[in-house]
C-alpha cells in the first residue's frame, strides 16, 4: 500500500478558493517599500524603513482579530497590529514581519484570513461584509455589545447593498445605505457623504435622526478559522499522534468516540477515533483528500489525520456547545426564538451551498452532524463520511428496519435506488428544518421507519410543526417535492431563509430627517 499511499497524498493541484472572498472595489491595498527584501531563513529582526527608490514593494496588513502563536514558526499578534506580507504564495499562510504589537520586528508565517489591507474598507472595524440582516443580528446581540454597537454590512449575493444595522435598547434596526446620484452615501436623503467612513464619523457625533447616536463598532466575535493547524500541516496532514493530547470524552457516535484535545500543546482540536475495521483506510484517505480542500465558515475545517496505527483519528476544529440535536434538546434550545432557528438553518443552507457549488454530496445531513459554536454559530461536519462508511459495509447502509440507515432523513429515490444526490441532501434538509423548528423531537414521531417509507410513497409529509411560520412550511414542503429535480438549490434556500424578514422594505427603518 506504500505506492497507493504516495499517490493518495499529493497536495492536490491549487484550486480558486471559493471560501476566499476576492478583493472588492472599494478595497485599496496600501503598499510600502521595504529596502532588503528579508530573506525567509534570516532570523534576525530588521526594522521597517522608510520608502526607498527601488525597493521591492511590500503590503502593510492590520490583524482583525488576535492570533496566539501555535509552533514556533509564526506570529502572535493581536487585532490592530500591522504586518508587511513577504511572501503570500503559500496561500493559506503568509511569510509576514510584525511592524507593531507582541511580535514587533519579528517574522515569520500569519493566517492570512486575520488580516485585512490597512484603510481598507475591510480593516474598518465596523464593516462586516458578507452580513446579511439575520447575522447582523445574532452578532449585535452578543452580549459583547452595548446600546449604540454598530455595524455596517454588505452582501454579496445583493450586489453593491449596503446597510447600517444598529443595537437600540436590546433590539436591532436596519437602515439601508443607499449611493445617490452623485455616487455618496446617505441613510437620510438630506445628508450625503463621500466615503462611509465620513458617514460613520458623522452619526457618531450625533443621532441625527437615527434611533441612537452610534457608539462602538460591533464586536468581531466570530474570529475566522485558519484552514490548517499552522503552515507546516497544509501539506503535512498525517500527523505524528504523540502530537495529539487527548483531554476530555466529548461524545461517541457508531463509528467511534469523539475527544477535545490537544495539537502541540497549544491549540485546540476535536478528535475523532475511528474504531478498528469501520471503514477501509484508502477509501477514508481519498475522501479526506477532498474534505481537506473544503473551506467554508459554516463547514467543520478538517486539520489533519493520523492513519498509520488504529484507531484512525480524525483532527477537525472543536466546536463549544456539540451537536446541534443535542443543543436543541437541552436547556439552550428553549431560549431560541423563531429568528435564531431560521438564521440557524440559513447558516446551515449557506455551508451546504457551498458543498452544492463544489459537487459535494453529505449524504447524512441531520442535527446530529451539525455542530454549534459560540452565539449560535452553526457547521456542518461529518460530510462525506457516510459514503466512506457506506462502501465499506453497505448492509449497515440497508433501508432495513432496525438498522443504522437514517431512514427518516433520506430521501424515497435514495432509500429506493441507492439514488444520492444534492437534491437527496434537500430532502434531508428539510427534515433538518423540521428537527430545528420543534427543538429537535424525532422526525415522523409516530412511526416506524417501514411505516414512514410506506406513508411518503402514498403522499403523506409531515404536518406543519407548531408556531412554525408557514412561509417556513412551505420551504420544508419544497424540499420534500416528490421529484428530486423539482426540489430547491441550497442556494436559493440559503437566501430565501437569509432574506426571512428582510423581503419587503418596512422591514427597514427611516432616519427621521431634520
Ligand atoms: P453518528 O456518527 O453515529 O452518526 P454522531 O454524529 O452523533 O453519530 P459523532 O460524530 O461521533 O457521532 O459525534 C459524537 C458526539 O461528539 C457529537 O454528538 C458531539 O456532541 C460531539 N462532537 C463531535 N464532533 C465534535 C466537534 N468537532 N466539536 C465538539 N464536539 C463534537
Amino acid at each position: 500500500a506504500g505506492g497507493s499511499r504516495a499517490a493518495l497524498w499529493e497536495k492536490p493541484e491549487p484550486q480558486p478558493d471559493p471560501g476566499r472572498r476576492a478583493k472588492t472595489e472599494t478595497e485599496t491595498d496600501t503598499r510600502v517599500v521595504v529596502i532588503t527584501p528579508p530573506s525567509v531563513m534570516d532570523p534576525a529582526p530588521v526594522a521597517p524603513r522608510p520608502q526607498p527608490p527601488g525597493g521591492s514593494v511590500r503590503e502593510v496588513y492590520v490583524a482583525q482579530y488576535d492570533y496566539s502563536a501555535r509552533t514556533n514558526q509564526d506570529l502572535s499578534f493581536n487585532t490592530g497590529d500591522t504586518l508587511v506580507a513577504l511572501d503570500k504564495s503559500p496561500g493559506e499562510w503568509w511569510l509576514a514581519r510584525a511592524l507593531t504589537g507582541v511580535s514587533a520586528s519579528k517574522q515569520g508565517y500569519i493566517p492570512a484570513n486575520y488580516v485585512a489591507p490597512v484603510e481598507s474598507l475591510d480593516a474598518q472595524p465596523w464593516f462586516f461584509s458578507e452580513t446579511r440582516r439575520l447575522e447582523s443580528e445574532r452578532l449585535l446581540m452578543a452580549e459583547e455589545n452595548q446600546h449604540g454597537a454598530f455595524l455596517i454590512r454588505k452582501s454579496e449575493s445583493h450586489a453593491g447593498e449596503l446597510a447600517l444595522s444598529v443595537l437600540d435598547n436590546g433590539k436591532v434596526k436596519h437602515y439601508k445605505v443607499i449611493k445617490n446620484e452623485s455616487g455618496q452615501y446617505c441613510v437620510s436623503r438630506n445628508r450625503a457623504f463621500k466615503t462611509l467612513k465620513e458617514l460613520v464619523e458623522h452619526y457618531s457625533r450625533q443621532a441625527d435622526g437615527l434611533c441612537v447616536q452610534l457608539g462602538s463598532p460591533c464586536k468581531k466575535t466570530e474570529v475566522p478559522l485558519p484552514f490548517s493547524m499552522s503552515f507546516d500541516t497544509v501539506d503535512q496532514w498525517e500527523i505524528d499522534r504523540k502530537s495529539i493530547k487527548l483531554l476530555k470524552k466529548l461524545g461517541a457516535g457508531q463509528f467511534g468516540e469523539v475527544y477535545e484535545g490537544l495539537w502541540n500543546g497549544t491549540t485546540a482540536v476535536a478528535v475523532k477515533t475511528l474504531k478498528a475495521g469501520t471503514m477501509d483506510r484508502e477509501d477514508f484517505l481519498r475522501e479526506a483528500q477532498i474534505m481537506k480542500t473544503l473551506h467554508h465558515k459554516r463547514l467543520i475545517q478538517l486539520y489533519a489525520v493520523c492513519t498509520m496505527e488504529e484507531p484512525i483519528y480524525i483532527v477537525t476544529e472543536l466546536m463549544e456547545h456539540g451537536s446541534l440535536l443535542e443543543y436543541l434538546q437541552k436547556d439552550r434550545g428553549s431560549t431560541l426564538h423563531t429568528s435564531d432557528q431560521i438564521e440557524m438553518a440559513a447558516q446551515v443552507a449557506s455551508g451546504m451551498a457551498y458543498l452544492e457549488l463544489q459537487n459535494y454530496i453529505h449524504r447524512d445531513l441531520a442535527a446530529r452532524n451539525i455542530l454549534v459554536g459560540e452565539n449560535n454559530i452553526c457547521k456542518v461536519a461529518d460530510f462525506g463520511l457516510a459514503r466512506v462508511f457506506m462502501k465499506e459495509s453497505d448492509s449497515v447502509y440497508e433501508a432495513k428496519e432496525g438498522t443504522k440507515f437514517p431512514v427518516k432523513w433520506t430521501a424515497p429515490e435514495a432509500i429506493n435506488e441507492n439514488k444520492f444526490t444534492i437534491k437527496s441532501d434537500i430532502w434531508s434538509f428539510g427534515i433538518l428544518l423540521y428537527e430545528i423548528l420543534t427543538f429537535g423531537q424525532m422526525p415522523y414521531p409516530t412511526m416506524t421507519n417501514f411505516q414512514t417509507i410506506q406513508s411518503l410513497s402514498q403522499g403523506y409529509r409531515m404536518p406543519c410543526p407548531p408556531k412554525c411560520p408557514k412561509k417556513l412550511y412551505q420551504i420544508m414542503l419544497d424540499c420534500w417535492i416528490e421529484q428530486a429535480q423539482d426540489r430547491p438549490t441550497f442556494e436559493t434556500l440559503q437566501w430565501k431563509l437569509e432574506d426571512f424578514f428582510d423581503l419587503d422594505v418596512s422591514s427597514y427603518d427611516d432616519a427621521s430627517p431634520y
